[in-house]
């Protein structure tokens, strides 16, 4: 097992790759770090795992990064593709996915949503820059109320995906997902151990990680692209389940934790398949 950044980066990254091409300062390194500490502290090796991208700024600035095998796929699409990979790779191989919230919460919910009804063996990493600022800083499904974007310069008003009574994460656990998460980028240690446990589930696994964009999320909601003011900006409004103030927006941790807790998609298809070949029947 490895500590230092530099020897895991060049265990697991591809060095043309690095430095990434998102904006200075962007926290989605830190996301990212995340994902592959805790693959390195699981003792996976490149091969043990199968990395799938999306779109947006999530997508593009994490693709072809894996050393190993990886795919992209978009629009909303990569929860279907894996489910697919999943029926065709060996149980043991991980699926680990890092996309984008428009991705995942806009234009792909109902694919999303599908791989937890079904259980599908993957880890979902969603990035969330709090909006769309791959094309300039559009409010999204979670960017939180009030905020001011290159399209709601008034305020961000609309019911959404992180309003009461309509949490994202809800959703997902009502659809079957077994184990779901919440962490800022910031969350560290705390967020490599949950990453930890949503690989180790043999199911559907998805961790929600808000990053600061200083480009533009920041620039339209704090009037500048000072990266310490992002930063303390979400820090401000995160604090861990249960100790929740009446500004947090988000609740870190583990949401809801219901690990091999039931039968998992491929492993469901491969045995119905032989049971067919073997009886003719279901
Ligand atoms: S636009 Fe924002 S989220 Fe996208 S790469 Fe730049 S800082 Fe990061």
């Amino acid at each position: 097992m490895e500590y230092r950044s530099s020897v895991i980066t060049s265990k697991y990254l591809r060095s043309r790759k690095i430095p990434s091409t998102a904006c200075s300062g962007c926290g989605l390194g830190l996301n990212h770090k995340i994902v592959v500490q805790a693959i390195s502290e699981l003792g996976l090796d490149v091969a043990d795992v199968v990395w799938g991208t999306s779109i947006g700024c999530a997508g593009r600035q994490t693709f072809a990064t894996w050393k190993g095998d990886g795919f992209a796929g978009t629009h909303g699409r990569v929860y279907a593709i894996s489910r697919g990979l999943r029926v065709a790779l060996p149980p043991e191989k991980k699926i680990i996915l890092t996309v984008g919230d428009g991705d995942a919460f806009g234009i792909g919910l109902l694919h999303l949503i599908h791989a937890a009804r079904s259980n599908a063996d993957m880890t979902v990493i969603v990035n969330d820059n709090l909006g769309y600022q791959s094309t300039g800083g559009q409010y999204g499904w979670t960017t939180p109320q009030g905020s001011h974007t290159d399209s709601s310069p008034y305020g961000m008003f609309e019911h959404n995906l992180m309003s009461d009574e309509m949490d994202v994460l809800d959703i997902l656990k009502g659809a079957g997902a077994t184990f779901l998460a919440r962490h800022v980028a910031m969350d560290g240690q705390r967020a490599v151990e949950t990453v930890k446990k949503a690989i180790l589930n043999r199911g559907f696994s998805l961790i929600h990680m808000p990053y600061p964009c200083p480009t533009n999320f920041a620039s339209r909601e704090l009037g500048s692209r000072n990266q310490v003011n992002i930063y303390r900006w979400i820090q401000e409004r995160a604090a861990p389940l249960g100790e929740e103030k009446e500004n947090t927006v988000w609740a870190t941790g583990i949401w809801h934790d219901a690990s091999n807790s039931r039968p998992e998609f491929s492993e469901y298809v491969h045995e119905t398949v032989e049971k067919i070949r073997r009886t003719g029947s279901i």
